[in-house]
């Protein structure tokens, strides 16, 4: 546990080929092409993780899968077992480039379906293409988006009739086709390391947009309407599962393959293709008014080396007297890594089992109370939302 008042900020992502140390091991996030696993895949990525780390899964804010707990030992043998499987890039590179988040209700053929696919050949191929390492791409072309809540700096979204072309950020687009998005997108994205948005190897679209660099020609006024929250339960392509806190057993995830091929999503949820119905297993929640939804709670200690507190057990303690349309977050430390932005009612770890209560606000923002332990908080949940 570390007492370190501020949080170390990575400029990069963890993948499979550059893993990050954490509490528990290794850290090994696999970016499964199209963000899907056959059967196969998951079983394998099953196996892999019980055999080479603690047997805890992970998904990620961008529908990445992490193996937690891999022994540095080990690394070599999975990454063998990964490519195995189809699911490693040819060098680290060009596993940061393909960093492309599609919309999860596809069909095979769709507008999204077919330019993530070529989206992510041509990521692959662009050795000269040197991007940081969050910076990443959207395609969410369905007729109603479902991404805008979701960080990407290039995204590639409907606009009426049109597809369109936009730099996170902007309120324009450039139109574009299925044939012209992807040579589109990459000249976007040339345009942002040209124009400086890339200096130090770092940077992201949003604030670059807003120094006011003039985008490139051809951008117009667009409308994008979006409203859109994921629920576990039914879906057209299949069934949504929620993760507890984004973590499951990797024997859950061998035995959810038995349904069908899983696709990854941006919502800490599973969605498993051509379900009607899933089993109840360890780590999944099914019922979309299961209170747990409205708590989200990074992994604390001990498993992050930065977490002054354990977070998941008080985060699950405190959900049933969550206010319902609310939302609780619970940070090991101020990096509030499990909720970058604003939440309705943060609680930070300052210490050993101690912690401040921040509302409408991150995790490193001006807190409320302070001093409030976890004892305090189970004995009397109402110290969240008294005198709000
Ligand atoms: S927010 Fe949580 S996971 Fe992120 S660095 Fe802090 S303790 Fe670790």
């Amino acid at each position: 546990m570390s007492s370190a008042a501020e949080p170390k900020v990575y400029g990069w992502c963890p993948g499979a080929l550059r893993p990050m140390m954490s509490g528990d091991g290794l850290v090994v996030r696999v970016r499964a092409p199209l963000g899907k696993l056959s059967v196969n895949q998951a079983r394998g990525v099953a196996r892999l993780s019980q055999e080479f780390g603690n047997g805890l899964l992970d998904i990620s804010a961008r529908a990445n899968l992490q193996m937690r707990g891999i022994r540095e030992d080990a690394h070599e043998d999975l990454i063998a077992g990964l490519r195995e499987l189809g699911l490693i890039d040819p060098d680290a590179n060009a596993e940061a480039r393909r960093n492309v988040l599609l919309a999860p209700f596809w069909a095979e053929g769709d507008d999204t379906h077919t330019i993530a696919t070529d989206l992510s050949a041509a990521l692959t191929a662009a050795t000269d293409l040197t991007l940081p390492g969050k910076f990443g791409f959207a395609v969410d072309c369905g007729a109603a988006p479902v991404l805008q809540d979701i960080a990407a700096d290039i995204r590639i979204e409907r606009s009426g009739s049109s597809l369109i072309l936009r730099a996170d950020g902007s309120e324009t687009g450039k139109p574009v086709t299925r044939e012209s998005a992807v040579p589109e997108a990459l000249a976007l994205a040339r345009w942002f390391v040209e124009t400086g948005g890339a200096a130090n190897g770092r940077g992201r679209m949003k604030p670059h947009v807003a120094k006011g660099i003039p985008l490139p020609a051809h951008h117009t006024t667009l409308t994008i309407s979006a409203n859109f929250t994921a629920k576990p339960g039914p879906v057209p392509a299949g069934t949504l599962a929620a993760l507890e806190f984004g973590q499951m057993p990797a024997a859950a995830l061998a035995q959810l393959a038995d349904c069908g091929d899983i696709r990854l999503t941006p919502w800490r949820m599973l969605l498993v293709e051509g379900a009607e119905s899933l089993p109840p297993l360890p780590g999944l929640i099914l019922d979309a008014a299961d209170p747990r939804l409205q708590v989200v709670a990074c992994t604390g200690a001990p498993g992050c080396l930065q977490a002054l507190s354990a977070t998941r057990d008080l985060a699950r303690q405190l959900a049933p007297h969550v206010p319902a349309g609310t939302r609780l977050h619970v940070s090991g430390c101020a990096k509030g890594c499990a909720c970058p932005g604003a939440a309705p009612l943060t609680l930070t770890a300052t210490g050993d089992d101690e912690f401040s209560l921040i509302r409408n606000g991150t995790a490193a923002d001006q807190p409320l109370k302070t001093h409030l332990s976890a004892d305090a908080l189970r004995a009397a949940p109402e110290l969240l939302t008294e005198g709000s």
